[in-house]
């Protein structure tokens, strides 16, 4: 039997489940038998009972969960607090799949290391696009760009879209993207439905067209070098082209009443755009949504976690935000996951990992090689 188990999710805020019931089917037909933790899914409004009758198992204690188990599933590195300690738990003929952050969270990553199991880092899926299916970062940051925006008009003191009433006019809200990767171009999709009249900056040119196909406004900075790298990602820039830039943010960015920062550079911390002065230049009531917050920020001024009032605006600093629509964000990871697992199989069925993969040796940072049986 090839156990796949399921652990609660312990970490502070987070409320997803890394296999929805809607997976068990398929994971079973490739020769799985999946066992969730008790109320493991409960965060996201999947019950146990829902599991079950999708063919589960439940385990009611943690020692009998990852007892044996071939494959961990979690969304988030293990856990340890004075009474759970889940590193102990993993046996080393276990495979853990999760979001590690090995870098950043260096003396967890040296403790799963220690349990000698094979373990895989969701979150370097390579950028193919045979791996769009599986790419927890795009699934979960699509959701980020859609809650950003919505949380923004959740506490703007104003109405999005036009209005034209017997008692007047609303103006419609502007909404400023800076990055229009995964995150931002679901944002402006969000605030083009919401009514917004939508513009957005990327250092990527060929980002345009893409946010045009979306009936947003592309703000460009009059300069020839290219914002991107061999890999696709952005790069950083040079300090003639940041300094144009931050012209151009800081005269649009005084007509803007919600701003939404989604700008990274894979590896850095995240470049710092908005600065003081232009935070002190924003209409009174306006909102800025920090998504790039996790690192380091986007804007001078933001705190993670928090939402900082100054006198013209709300700084906004999320903390988890695909945590917060839980039930998508878990079914969509799930779906990830188990088509990472598919891209494994030999005629429909599962027997150990693909290692000569480049999904497999991309995502994979720790490798037991001393195991008989792969897996
Ligand atoms: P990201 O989260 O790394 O960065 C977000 C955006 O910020 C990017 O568009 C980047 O160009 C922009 N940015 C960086 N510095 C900036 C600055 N100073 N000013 C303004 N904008 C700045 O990006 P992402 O969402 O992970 O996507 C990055 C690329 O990867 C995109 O081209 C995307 O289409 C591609 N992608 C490919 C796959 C796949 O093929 N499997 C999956 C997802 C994304």
């Amino acid at each position: 039997m090839l156990k796949l188990a399921v652990p609660i999710e312990r970490h502070p805020n987070e409320k997803r489940v890394s296999i929805t019931p809607d997976c068990i089917s398929p994971l079973k037909k490739m020769g799985f038998t999946v066992f969730i933790e008790k109320n493991a899914g409960y965060n996201s409004s999947f019950s146990d009972e829902l599991y079950l009758k999708a063919g589960a198992k439940i385990c009611k204690t943690q020692k009998e969960l990852f007892k044996n188990a071939a494959l961990i599933i979690k969304i988030q590195r293990p856990f340890k607090d004075m009474k759970i300690n889940e590193f102990n738990l993993i046996e080393s003929k276990s495979s853990f799949l999760s979001m590690i952050y090995s870098n950043r969270f260096k003396s967890d990553f040296s403790l799963l290391k220690k349990t000698s199991s094979n373990i895989f880092a969701m979150e370097m899926m390579p950028r193919i696009s045979r791996a769009q299916s599986m790419d927890v970062l795009s699934s979960q940051s699509n959701l980020s760009g859609y809650k950003a925006v919505v949380d923004a008009a959740s506490i703007y003191n104003k109405a999005f879209p036009l209005m034209m009433t017997s008692a007047g006019t609303v103006a419609p809200a502007k909404v400023l993207i800076i990055g229009a990767g995964v995150a931002g171009l679901q944002a402006i999709a969000t605030a083009k439905r919401l009514g917004a009249v939508v513009f957005c900056f990327d250092v990527r040119k060929a980002t345009k067209e893409q946010v045009e196909s979306l009936g947003g406004n592309f703000i460009e900075v009059d300069d020839e070098s290219s914002g991107e790298s061999e890999t696709g990602y952005a790069k950083e820039m040079s300090t003639k082209y940041k300094k144009k830039q931050s012209l151009l943010l800081a005269e649009n960015i005084t007509k803007m009443d919600i701003v939404i920062t989604t700008a990274l550079i894979p590896g850095k911390n995240a470049p710092i755009l908005i600065t003081k002065k232009m935070v002190k230049s924003m209409k009174p009531g306006s909102i800025i949504v920090d998504l790039a917050s996790e690192f380091g920020g986007n804007c001078e001024l933001t705190k993670h976690g928090k939402i900082l009032d100054t006198d013209t605006c709300k700084i906004v600093g999320p903390f988890n935000l695909p945590s917060t629509v839980s039930q998508d964000a878990s079914r969509l990871y799930s779906k990830n996951i188990l088509n990472f697992l598919k891209n494994s199989c030999i005629d429909g069925k599962f027997n150990d990992f693909n290692w000569d993969d480049e999904l497999v040796k991309g995502t994979c940072i720790n490798r037991n090689k001393t195991l008989n049986k792969k897996l």
